[in-house]
């Protein structure tokens, strides 16, 4: 009998498959292919890049989530390794090129074990070893900062502006940093929380970087809603009304039917009857400041002009959070419910005009637990990166208040962690040993990329550190500007515990989850509808 195989399509036509080696190989490659984009921004001496979407909107930047958000990027691997980025991002707010980088140069170092035919489930196991005792050696590394300790937050403020579009007003910044943290940071039975959305950064294009404040309370970017209101009101009584101060289409539903004018006369009074009856329900609470969710009728704005209330409307629902917990006022949705419990307290709510445009200051809260940085710049690119910068700031104090613990940066964290983690792999015998040292390799690639992006030589910096750390100099770090081995420390260029830990635990896990794929199926593009042209084509096509 003549054996005839027929082959068997179990998947559609189109579907394109890569297994086993060809698989792992094309994922590796999209990894480090990533990685290597933003490689070259990381440290004070990295470079930016300029991304143009395809509307011709510019960024500058030297962020790396930033960088990887605005590229498009289709590749389900490379997709995942921005992940870790925005991972990064959401739980320090800093640290997202050094997550990217580790993540890529992790799975570059077990592409070579894969090449000396170490199966990937070892590589795994080692990897899986090597993240959980580096965790426990970065513990035992940092050390301890509390929010009395000024000096070394300011520190930690300017290790992340440092290099970054921020530079020339870094120390300004800081304090303002520092600031707005001591005004928002909760503490309880000893434990700090920081809410980063209580800082409120608000943009004003025009001045220069050091013009940048602070406000104890809340920048909107809203003018009031008519020019017979105040210009400012002392001792504000704030009300936040999240519903329009308008007369509802349900209210006026029913069909009107007019047959001489006396009625539209009597249905306009009616109209503004209602209108004023809104008004007084709120000057009778004693408000003097009404911030409106919604819309407020230009009837309802003259009348509360009349009663010299300050009024905007269209508030946004952050900005409404940020007022209520800036005021301690209640967001009141019904007017019938608006008493003078509701209302929040401000010293003064003022109308200034920041640049060529009015915005709105309520400040002199006390207490306030929702602040505003107002930066300022040149342009709409410095301010951006400005901002960025702020940021990064930001979540690394917040990062280094919450867990409490900082290590110095410059690389130094980084072969101390190698330094340990060797010593580890020695413990273990065969091919975790080799796993847990590819490990170590992976991580070396912050101070060497740290040192290659400044112009230096990565072969003699990395001897000169790792001597160094052997002789016991923990901090042991780059000074990036000069290519002396500097201690980190005692330089206050000093970091949140936080951003090494998480940049490896989420590098290590996505590395391992690539690693242990084998097989990719992805189905084939739709194909169009006969007589229709391909997305794009022109119509004769
Ligand atoms: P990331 O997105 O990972 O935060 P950065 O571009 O902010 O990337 O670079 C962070 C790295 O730069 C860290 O390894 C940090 O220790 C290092 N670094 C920051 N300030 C200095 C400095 N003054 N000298 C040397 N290295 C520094
Ligand atoms: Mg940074």
């Amino acid at each position: 009998m003549t054996s005839q195989i027929q082959p068997i399509f179990i998947m559609p036509e189109g579907t394109q498959r890569d297994t086993g080696k060809t698989a792992q190989r094309n994922n590796i490659m999209a990894a480090k292919a990533v990685a290597a984009t933003v490689r070259t921004t990381l440290g004070p001496k990295g470079m930016d890049k300029m991304l143009v979407n395809s509307l011709g909107d510019v960024v500058v930047s030297n962020d790396g989530v930033t960088i990887l958000e605005e590229i498009n990027i289709e590749h389900p691997v490379a997709k995942m390794i921005v992940e870790v980025a925005k991972t990064q991002e959401d739980e320090v707010g800093d640290g997202t090129t050094t997550a990217v980088v580790l993540a890529g140069e992790l799975l570059k170092e077990a592409e070579d074990l894969l090449d000396k035919e170490v199966h990937p489930t070892v590589i795994i196991k080692g990897y899986r070893q090597a993240a959980e005792k580096a965790q426990e050696l970065l513990k035992k590394m940092g050390e301890d900062v509390n929010e009395t300790d000024e000096d070394m937050l300011r520190n930690i403020a300017i290790t992340a502006m440092t290099g970054k579009g921020a530079e020339q007003a870094k120390e300004k910044l800081a304090d303002l940093t520092i600031k707005a943290i001591n005004s928002v940071l909760e503490k309880e039975n000893g434990k700090i929380t920081v809410d980063r959305d209580s800082i409120k950064l608000e943009k004003k294009v025009g001045g220069s970087v050091d013009e940048s404040e602070l406000v104890e309370g809340i920048i909107l970017d809203k003018e009031k809603v008519h020019s017979g209101m105040p210009r400012k009101v002392t001792n504000a009584k704030v009300a936040l009304i999240d519903s329009a101060i308008e007369i509802k289409n349900t209210e006026i539903d029913a069909k009107i039917q007019i047959t001489d004018p006396n009625q539209m006369q009597a249905f306009i009074e009616m109209e503004e009857k209602m209108l004023r009856d809104k008004v007084e329900k709120i000057a009778k609470s004693g408000a003097n400041v009404v911030f409106c969710q919604k819309g407020i009728d230009d009837i309802a704005q003259h009348f509360l002009a009349k009663k010299g209330i300050y009024a905007c409307r269209r508030v946004s629902k952050s900005d409404m959070d940020n007022l209520a917990r800036a005021t301690k006022a209640k967001t009141v949705t019904n007017l019938d419910d608006l008493t003078a419990d509701d209302l929040g307290n401000a010293g003064e709510v003022e109308e200034k005009k920041i640049g060529d445009e009015e915005m709105t200051y309520v400040g002199q809260c006390k207490n306030a637990k929702a602040v505003t940085m107002l930066i300022r710049g040149g342009t709409e690119h410095v301010i951006d990166e400005v901002k960025r910068a702020v940021e990064d700031a930001i979540g690394d104090i917040s990062a280094a208040l919450t867990v409490g613990k900082v290590v110095a940066g410059a690389g130094s964290a980084e072969v101390e962690l190698v330094k340990g983690l060797r010593n580890f792999a020695n413990s273990l015998s065969g091919r975790e040993q080799l796993a847990v040292n590819a490990f170590a390799n992976a991580i070396e690639i912050i101070p060497r990329t740290l040192a290659e992006n400044a112009g230096l030589d990565p072969i003699d910096i990395m001897t000169e550190l790792k001597a160094a750390h052997d002789k016991g100099r923990k901090w042991a770090g780059i000074n990036v500007f000069t290519g002396k081995i500097i201690d980190a420390w005692k330089e206050g260029i000093i970091e949140p515990l936080k951003i090494k830990t998480q940049a490896i635990s989420s590098a290590s896990e996505v590395a391992t989850m690539i690693l242990r794929i084998d097989d990719v199926i992805a189905s084939g593009k739709e194909a169009s509808p006969k007589g229709m042209p391909p997305h794009g084509m022109p119509p004769e096509y």
